[in-house]
């Protein structure tokens, strides 16, 4: 049977990638269906309980710039907020938050459900409907078949999904959740390259039974970060820190002598699992001369017995489990609310994929999320929005959105998989952008939200608060640049306490931002130069331009330099070992790559824009 009413667009799966998918294409005024197999698990976070972190926050906030849900869903559910790196330069600083699961889950519901154009149906998908190599709907469990457009699908790790503890095995898609094994043999019968991957959870440990005087509180930063740019302090709720313990050797000894029982030692698991968050099994064994790993205890929530500790992610039997985790400092009486496990499943090379996540050989077909072997909730999120508004897009018969790997994160992470695919759990660092100094947290709502725009995926009052931040920061600017300071200035000598070198010239006020003893807080500080701005967000995005003016200027020269030669040819048997300054490894993965043009090259991962002016060079010598 036929669902009565056709859809632009159906988003199946309601986790991170397809809620972004599903918001994005309503947002866009589509007609939109997010079809999932519960309504209560919308926006679930199947493993850790927090959103952000090194590149994985650089991601939230440009999903943020494009008016997606992620950042603001944290906002209201985040109970520890800190800025990770925030000594370090400002393209590296990043956002992390500890999320109070129940509340992060209910706000990404409330934005779905105050969504127009959006409609929700609770159903398994286990079959699509495809004529001439189109894809036109997907029916469900009980047979009802509703007809779309375009069709995104999200599922996360439930494509023939299999939990293991110890050697015992069976079907799921998370703990808790069913597979999805017909959808998984339908599409195993499609032209696709389909593999296994791997990733696990450590046990829940029930917070009454732990001894937190023994281990070392971890409080957020005070005051506490914001992740969304239409975000503010007065959304979160009650903050509350996390704890650090360690394991030792004697919980070393316990996981060795389980490793016989180990499905990923005794080869049960064949999916390759996730190299960045590997299991306290693997750990141990690939660091060997440690006696001991860090472990964050992280509460699951405010009104929650439930504790997660981040580290010790297994898949060894229950027995052993048990012995490790009452090893621990701290855990000596741990109750285990619920074991920890790994889970294999199916994924889909995204070499099939194009930049728009739309398969190659279904047209309207998309795919986002962990079904293109990425890990981490931020990634499929990030692809989640874009798939789901090309789908629109495609839909509304306008050009696709592609983000450039100079633009945003999100163009780095999709042109990685289309150009490169995977081979083990992908995810986001910001070592995997060439042009880290230009994606910076801070700035993703100037890269993207007038992109955002454009495509009809950022609201009136989102657009409202941006001009007006744009705004803010040129008019200081201009101020910054045009008052100028005499050595004879009233300001001078609260100015020169604060200075290496005193004023012994005219300044303007850009000048002296300049200098790296000062900031703009302290400038403005001072009296007959500030006050300035009021908003901090404004007043921080002032001084980064300001104080990174130089190297912000060379990254775009280089980016049009790279652009010039984007289609400059490089011979099919051009030997990289006679450019000289290009390191062995350089070699090896351009040798190993044979990319055909300049352009292919440079996104090529590791192969910075150094290597590429090398080349260059070498190329127009004897070209
Ligand atoms: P999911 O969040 O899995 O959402 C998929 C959605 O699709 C669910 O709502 C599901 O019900 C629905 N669905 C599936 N099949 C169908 C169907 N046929 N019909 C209708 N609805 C369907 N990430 C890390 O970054 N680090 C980790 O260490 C880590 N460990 C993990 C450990 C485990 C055990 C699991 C399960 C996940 C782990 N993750 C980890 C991954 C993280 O949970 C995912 O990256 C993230 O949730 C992926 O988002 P997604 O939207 O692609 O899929």
């Amino acid at each position: 049977m036929f669902y009565q009413q056709d859809y632009d667009v159906i988003v199946v799966g309601g986790g991170h990638a397809g809620t972004e998918a599903a918001l994005a294409a309503a947002r866009m005024g589509v007609n939109t269906l997010l079809l999932t197999h519960n309504i209560e698990t919308i926006g679930q976070m199947s493993c850790n309980p927090a959103i952000g972190g090194i590149g994985k926050g650089h991601l939230v906030k440009e999903i943020d710039a494009l008016g997606g849900a992620m950042a603001l869903a944290i906002d209201q559910g985040g109970i520890q907020f800190r800025t990770l790196n925030s000594s370090k330069g400002p393209a590296v600083r990043a956002t992390r938050a500890q999320a109070d699961r129940t509340l992060y889950r209910q706000a990404i519901r409330t934005i779905v459900e105050n969504q127009p154009n959006l409609t929700l149906f609770q159903q398994s998908c286990d079959d699509l409907i495809v004529e001439n190599d189109r894809v036109c709907g997907v029916v469900t469990q009980m047979g009802l078949k509703f007809r779309a457009k375009t069709v995104v699908l999200t599922v996360g790790t439930f494509l023939g999904g299999t939990i293991h503890i110890g050697l015992e095995n069976y079907k799921g898609g998370r703990a808790g959740d069913p597979p999805s094994i017909a959808l998984a043999d339908r599409l195993r019968a499609l032209p696709f390259r389909v593999d296994r991957l791997k990733t696990g959870t450590p046990a829940r440990l029930d917070i009454r039974t732990l001894d937190f005087s023994v281990m070392q509180p971890q409080p957020g930063d005070d005051p506490a970060p914001v992740f969304s740019f239409m975000g503010n302090r007065d959304m979160h709720p009650r903050q509350i820190p996390c704890y650090i313990t360690h394991t030792n050797e004697q919980t070393h000894e316990i996981i060795r002598g389980g490793l016989d029982r180990s499905p990923m030692y005794t080869g049960v698991i064949e999916g390759i699992g996730p190299r960045y968050c590997p299991s306290i099994e693997d750990k141990i064994n690939r660091f060997a001369d440690k006696s001991s790993h860090q472990i964050f205890v992280e509460p699951e929530g405010l009104n929650s017995v439930e504790v997660y500790p981040n580290g010790i992610s297994t898949s060894l039997p229950f027995d052993v489990q048990m012995a490790l985790v009452r090893s621990i400092r701290g855990f000596e009486n741990a109750h285990i609310i619920r074991p920890g496990y790994a889970i294999e499943y199916d994924f889909f090379d995204p070499r099939d994929l194009k930049q728009t996540l739309e398969t190659k050989y279904i047209d309207g077909l998309f795919f986002a999320g962990q079904i293109n072997g990425t890990t981490g909730y931020e990634e499929a999120g990030a692809q989640g929005l874009i798939a789901g508004a090309n789908a629109a897009l495609q839909v509304q018969d306008k050009d696709p959105m592609i983000l450039r790997r100079d633009q945003a994160y999100m163009g780095v992470l999709i042109d990685d998989l289309a150009t490169m695919g995977t081979k083990e759990p992908y995810r986001m660092f910001t070592s995997r952008a060439e042009y880290r100094l230009l994606l910076r947290e801070d700035n993703a709502d100037m890269r993207l939200t007038a992109l955002g725009r454009e495509a009809g995926l950022v609201d009136d009052a989102r657009w409202a608060s941006f001009n007006a931040k744009v705004e803010a920061v040129e008019q200081e600017q201009q101020r910054l640049r045009g008052q100028w300071v005499h050595p004879d200035h009233k300001a001078v000598p609260a100015l020169n306490t604060l200075l290496k070198n005193p004023v012994s010239r005219e300044h303007s006020l850009e000048e002296l931002i300049r200098r790296p003893e000062m900031t703009y807080a302290a400038l403005m500080d001072i009296e007959g130069i500030g006050p300035g701005l009021e908003d901090p967000i404004a007043a921080e995005q002032v001084e980064i331009q300001i104080k990174y003016a130089g190297y912000i200027a060379r990254q775009q020269d280089e980016i049009a330099k790279t652009q010039r030669h984007e289609n400059t040819l490089l011979p099919a048997d051009f030997d990289y070992s006679k450019i000289s300054g290009l390191s062995n490894e350089v070699v090896a993965k351009l040798t190993d790559a044979r990319p055909e043009t300049i352009g292919k090259a440079a996104r090529i991962s590791g192969i910075t824009p150094a290597a590429i002016s090398l080349l260059l060079v070498y190329l127009k010598k004897h070209g």
